[in-house]
């Protein structure tokens, strides 16, 4: 069963009803209903399949869905919806023998900009993403992560009140992603409705105040994420220890160890028993830090996903 939490306090922005999609046999996404609160930064993660990109294709209108509900600021999307938001695709593609200036003002009046607004605008952007002095270049000429950048620009520059981001940060270096997930805080601030895809949980983990989860179509998890993770108990250690973790796996009480590289997750079966796990480490190896902390979203997606394949499940190492 879907946990089920209450906490639309805001007035929704967009609202999927029911909606479903099938490829012939194959059931994309199946009565999915999702809210998003208004001016709140939203994210929908999943394993691969799991129906991420139909979603969003419904709700951008590039495909219909096969029954089910869309409305967007409690009315069905109208004619000037797609002047209202902007996407940031899976697959980006920009027309890489057109200059950036060329590309920003085609794809801005698209979106029934004027010229001298965007004309404005765009040295702003271009200046606040270090693409200056590529202005009178051709894509072509880019970098992937700097198309990324462009690619980003295009999906803002016509001022939209419902931002939907599918793998922003893929492509891009800590710097620039830094540098964008300021700007993504920004348009929160201002109000704007933020929808945020990905398959890196530690980013959806930092950036998104509610957090749904579909698996094979269907919505395993929605909530915000403070109540998503409170749901998933306290029984989660961060443990730093100096030498060899893998007895750790054996450990009696130890139900699960989840390795981030530089440290452990551990999910112990009783919380009570932290005291007596924690001498056991230390007999064996010098512990620098051993601490309660709420689960991380890899381990909660790790949990609701991993059963069915897809991901990896149990006792395993982190590829974040
Ligand atoms: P990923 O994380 O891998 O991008 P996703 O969550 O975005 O995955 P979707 O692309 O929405 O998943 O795919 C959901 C299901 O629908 C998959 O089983 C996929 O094979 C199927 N599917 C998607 N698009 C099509 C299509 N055009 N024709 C047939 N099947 C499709």
């Amino acid at each position: 069963m879907v946990p089920s939490l209450n906490y639309h306090a805001m007035k929704d922005y967009l609202q999927l009803r029911a909606i479903s999609k099938s490829y012939g046999d194959v059931t994309a996404v199946e009565s999915l209903d999702l809210s998003v609160p208004k001016g709140s930064i939203y994210g929908i993660i999943g394993p691969n399949g799991a129906g991420k990109t139909t979603t969003i294709r419904m709700i951008m209108d590039i495909i219909a869905p096969d029954s089910g509900q869309i409305l967007i600021d409690g009315n069905p999307p109208g004619n000037d919806f797609k002047n209202r938001v902007g996407y940031l695709p899976e697959e980006r593609g920009l027309y890489k023998k057109m200059t950036l200036r060329e590309v920003l003002l085609f794809l801005g009046q698209l979106k029934q900009t004027s010229k001298k607004k965007l004309g404005k605008d765009m040295d702003v952007w271009l200046d606040r993403m270090g693409l200056a002095d590529y202005k009178n270049k051709k894509v072509e000429n880019l970098s992937k992560g700097m198309q990324q950048k462009l690619q980003f620009i295009t999906t803002l520059l016509h001022e939209p009140d419902l931002i939907i981001l599918d793998e922003l940060f893929s492509g891009l270096d800590p710097i620039n992603i830094e540098l964008i997930k300021n700007i993504v805080l920004e348009l929160k601030a201002e109000g704007r409705t933020i929808l945020f895809s990905t398959h890196v949980m530690e980013q959806a983990e930092k950036l998104c105040e509610y957090i749904c989860m579909i698996n094979r179509g269907q919505k395993v998890l929605d909530g915000s994420m403070s109540q998503v993770k409170s749901q998933y108990g306290k029984n989660s250690i961060h443990l730093e220890i100096d030498g060899d973790g893998s007895f750790l796996n054996s450990l009696s009480g130890v139900d699960k160890v989840t390795n981030f590289t530089n440290y452990f997750e551990l999910t112990l079966a009783d919380i009570s028993r932290s005291n007596e796990i924690l001498q056991a480490i230390a007999d064996k190896v010098p512990v620098s830090r051993f601490e309660r902390i709420e689960p991380s979203l890899y381990n909660i997606f790790i949990d609701l996903a991993g059963n069915h394949g897809g991901v990896a499940s149990g006792k395993e190492s982190a590829g974040e």
